[in-house]
Order: structure tokens, then C-alpha cells, then sequence
């Protein structure tokens, strides 16, 4: 017997839903994001609780055990996870999100008489496999499990339109006539999909794909709302889904991109070449003391910050050496690229760690004409988001992507610990320009060290 009746259902579900609507506009800025996903779990738990209080469940004991052993394993990875892993478990989870989707579409065939019903069942299990696979490939890539760069063979487009040939065609017999052996091809066909969409992406387009499977994975998640008759799965699914979107969209508009570009791209050959090699050419090296020197006797300092200053918890030392800068009435600002580090707004996560106070995170858009008047461009762990290829290598990875102009500054100065490349696995020309110099070492050790010699000058 349910304990609600169907009307207190439907207020908890509503209630459960404004709280989606108001983390989502708590996630759109970081000074209330945190209090956004506090939102947002709280209406999960009043979707859970309003399941288990209304529905007629069978198989409690198991549902139960499920959600034992799902918060025993998440619960410890997401509090451990490092800031810079967290892609790899926005992935991990979105992947699992797709996943239990299409398994419960599956679970739910047997019980399905109506053919609309097969239908929202059939688009469940495509889209949630293909969101499982690909956010799996994705994993693989950010984790470095295999390469980061766009992976196409001779005839990869022929296999995949065979796929989603056959795929539609199974999905058309499945929703006529409820064939469980066609739904499990389905799944098979859906995973194949979702591997071969995700495996030609590769460098800076991967974060707009993880963006892009989250979408995907809402969709399938209201679809099988439409199969269990769950109105807070529906409303749920399509705000993933929707802001999903969004958001690749706006992704892929800052890097100058279009989603066919970004997913088909590489088909065309443009974006598979580029080199790892490393080059002989001589670089100029740099000690802490000469990097102090240029930086405190500077009118003008633009630190751009990147994926390296976050493997070296830097964070903090070059708030310091900005303010240290400051005190000597030197005009500091941070340059923020959109897809600087390892997720979206990953620098401005990390520098308001830091309390770098949000007037000096500048956006690339309005950062980048005020390069030239600059007299130094501080580098700390970032690559890729300012390597010139992109705009002069056509067969670069990162080709099309915008660039923060770091070159326009009178002097460049590139903290990183060696001559490896960056996401992207391509060489950075800047490196070796005559205005350029290095200081090679650990991030945060190193702005410690020009920090020490800036006070001390
Ligand atoms: P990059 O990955 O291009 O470069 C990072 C640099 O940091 C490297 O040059 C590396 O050189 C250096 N580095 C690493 N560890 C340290 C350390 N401890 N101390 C000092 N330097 C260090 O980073 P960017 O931020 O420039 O670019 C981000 C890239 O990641 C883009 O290609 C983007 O597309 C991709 N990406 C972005 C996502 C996002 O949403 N933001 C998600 C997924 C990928 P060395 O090893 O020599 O020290």
C-alpha cells in the first residue's frame, strides 16, 4: 500500500522540480554554484523519498541494497577525486546516468503493450547506450588511458552509418513487434555508435563533448520518464537536456567551433595531424630572479593561468605574487581561456580558492586587446590556450580555436617543467620566439621562488 495519495505526489514531484529549476540557477555562477548543488540534491532526495512513498515497489530489499552499494562507491571517489580528475567523473557518472537508462528501457519491454511505449523504450536504450559508450571513451581519453588525439580509420564513416542503419532498423521492428533479442542488437548497435562518435574527438573539442553526452544522457533519462510514467524523470531528463545543450553550444561558439565540426571534423582530415615530437630548437631559460626583475620592474602583467597551475596547487602563490606585484603599484590582471585546465571554469574555480577577487579574472574576449600593452604575459602551466597553431596550423588539432594573444605582449615568460606538450599533444612555436623566456620547474615552486625575489628586490 503507497503511503501518498496521487495528489501529494504530484506537489513533491512539483516541489522536487522548482528545486532543479533554482540549482540550475545556482550553478550559473560561481559565487552560487555551491549553494546551487546543495539545491539541486535536495530535490534528488525528494524525488527518491516521493518514489518509495508512493510507487508499489517490487524488489525493495534490492533497490535498496543498489543504493548501499552506488553511495558506497560514489560517496569516496567524489570526495577524494582531485580538482583536476574531475572531468573524468563528470564523465564516469554521466556514463552511468546513460546507462541505467537504457537498462531500465530494457527491464521495461517486456511489460510494454503499447507501441508509443516501445517507442520511447527504443529511444532509452539508443541514446543511453551511446551516451555509456562515448562518456566511457571520454573517461578513457581524459584519463590518459589511451591517446587524447582524434583516432579515425579507412572507413570509419561507412561503419558508422552501417550502425546506424541497422540501428534504426532494429529500432523500428523492436517498437512493432517487442522482440527482447532486437533490443539487446539495439544495445549493442547504440554502443557501437557511442564508441565510434567519440572516438574521431579529440584535443581541445573533448570538453564540448563530454558536454554534448550530458545532454544526451537527459534526453534518455525523460524518455524513460515517458516509459515508467514519472513526471519528475521527465522534467528532470529534459533540464539536463536542455541545459546540456546549451552549453555545448556556447562551448562550442567560444572555440570557434560547430558541434559538426567538432564531432565529424576529423573525417575531413583537418584535425588529426600535428606532432608530439619535441624540437631541437634552443629555447631561452630563465632564473627566478630574472623573472622577478621583468615582472617588478613592469607597469603592466597579464598571468594567464592553466592546467599546470592546477596538477601544482600554485594557486595561492600567484594570488600572492599578484598582490605582491600590486603593492609595488604594478597593474596586475589574470587572463581566463574558456577551456583553460580540464573543465569549464576550472581557472575560475581555482583562483577564487585563492580569493583572487573576480575584477581580475578577465574573459579572453576582453583580455585579448590588452596584450599589447603589456609588458609581460606569465604563463603558469598553461599550453595549449596559447599556442599560436591554432590560428596558423590548418593541420593543427586546435586549429580554429581561439587564443588568448599572449604573443602581442612585449615579453612572454612560460612556467612548465619541461618541453612537453600540452592536452593537445602539439608543439607550442612561442616557446622557442625571441621575446620568450622560461623558468622550468614546478609551478608553485617556482612562483615561490620569484615571489621570494620580487619581495626581495
Ligand atoms: P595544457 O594541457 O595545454 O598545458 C598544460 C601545461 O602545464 C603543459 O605545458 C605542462 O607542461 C604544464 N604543467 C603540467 N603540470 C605542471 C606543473 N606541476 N607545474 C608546471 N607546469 C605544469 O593546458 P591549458 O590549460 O593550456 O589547455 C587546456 C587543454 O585541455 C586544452 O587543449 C583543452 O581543450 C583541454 N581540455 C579542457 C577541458 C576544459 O573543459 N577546460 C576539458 C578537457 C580537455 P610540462 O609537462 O612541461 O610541465
Amino acid at each position: 500500500m503507497s503511503l501518498l495519495n496521487p495528489v501529494w505526489t504530484s506537489l513533491l514531484y512539483l516541489v522536487a522540480a522548482v528545486f532543479f529549476i533554482l540549482a540550475l540557477r545556482g550553478l550559473s555562477s560561481p559565487r552560487t554554484a555551491r549553494r546551487g548543488n546543495l539545491i539541486g540534491a535536495l530535490g534528488a532526495l525528494i524525488g527518491v523519498v516521493t518514489v518509495f512513498l508512493s510507487a508499489q515497489l517490487d524488489n525493495v530489499p534490492w533497490i535498496l541494497g543498489a543504493i548501499v552499494v552506488g553511495s558506497a562507491v560514489a560517496a569516496p571517489v567524489a570526495r577524494g577525486v582531485k580538482m583536476t580528475q574531475m572531468p573524468q567523473l563528470v564523465a564516469a557518472f554521466n556514463g552511468v546516468g546513460g546507462g541505467a537508462a537504457a537498462l531500465v528501457a530494457l527491464l521495461e519491454l517486456s511489460h510494454a503493450g503499447d507501441p508509443w511505449v516501445r517507442l520511447a523504450i527504443v529511444f532509452t536504450l539508443l541514446i543511453g547506450a551511446v551516451s555509456f559508450a562515448g562518456s566511457g571513451v571520454t573517461f578513457a581519453k581524459l584519463q590518459e588511458l589511451m591517446t587524447t588525439r582524434p583516432v579515425v580509420f579507412r572507413g570509419l564513416p561507412v561503419v558508422m552509418a552501417a550502425v546506424l542503419l541497422a540501428a534504426v532498423a532494429a529500432a523500428v521492428v523492436v517498437v512493432f513487434t517487442g522482440s527482447l533479442p532486437l533490443a539487446l542488437l539495439l544495445l549493442v548497435l547504440g554502443l557501437a555508435a557511442g564508441i565510434l562518435l567519440v572516438l574521431p574527438v579529440g584535443g581541445a573539442d573533448v570538453p564540448i563533448v563530454i558536454s554534448l553526452l550530458n545532454a544526451f544522457t537527459g534526453l534518455a533519462v525523460a524518455a524513460s520518464g515517458v516509459v515508467l510514467g514519472n513526471v519528475l524523470l521527465v522534467v528532470a531528463g529534459t533540464l539536463v537536456g536542455a541545459s546540456g545543450t546549451i552549453l555545448t553550444r556556447a562551448m562550442a561558439a567560444a572555440m570557434g567551433r560547430s558541434v559538426a565540426g567538432i564531432l565529424f571534423g576529423a573525417f575531413r582530415g583537418g584535425s588529426t595531424a600535428g606532432s608530439t615530437a619535441v624540437s631541437e630548437r634552443p629555447v631561452r631559460s630563465s632564473s627566478a630572479e630574472d623573472v622577478a626583475v621583468l615582472l617588478g620592474y613592469a607597469q603592466r602583467v597579464i598571468i594567464v593561468p592553466g592546467y599546470g597551475l592546477a596538477v601544482a596547487q600554485g594557486q595561492h602563490t600567484a594570488a600572492e605574487l599578484a598582490l605582491a606585484l600590486e603593492s609595488r603599484g604594478i597593474e596586475v590582471d589574470f587572463a581566463i581561456h574558456p577551456v583553460a585546465g580540464r573543465m569549464p571554469g576550472h581557472m575560475n574555480v581555482l583562483l577564487a580558492e585563492a580569493n583572487v577577487p573576480y575584477e581580475s579574472l578577465k574573459e579572453m574576449g576582453e583580455i585579448n586587446p590588452e596584450f599589447k600593452t603589456a609588458d609581460v604575459a606569465l604563463v603558469v602551466g598553461a599550453n595549449d590556450v596559447v599556442n599560436p597553431a591554432a590560428k596558423t596550423s590548418s593541420g593543427s588539432p586546435i586549429y580554429g580555436m581561439p587564443i588568448l594573444e599572449v604573443a602581442d605582449a612585449r615579453q612572454v615568460v612560460f612556467l612548465k617543467r619541461s618541453m612537453r606538450p600540452g592536452f593537445a599533444g602539439i608543439e607550442n612555436d612561442l616557446l622557442y620566439e625571441p621575446q620568450t623566456s622560461l623558468l622550468f620547474g614546478d609551478a608553485k615552486d617556482s612562483l615561490a621562488q620569484v615571489l621570494g625575489a620580487v619581495k626581495a628586490l
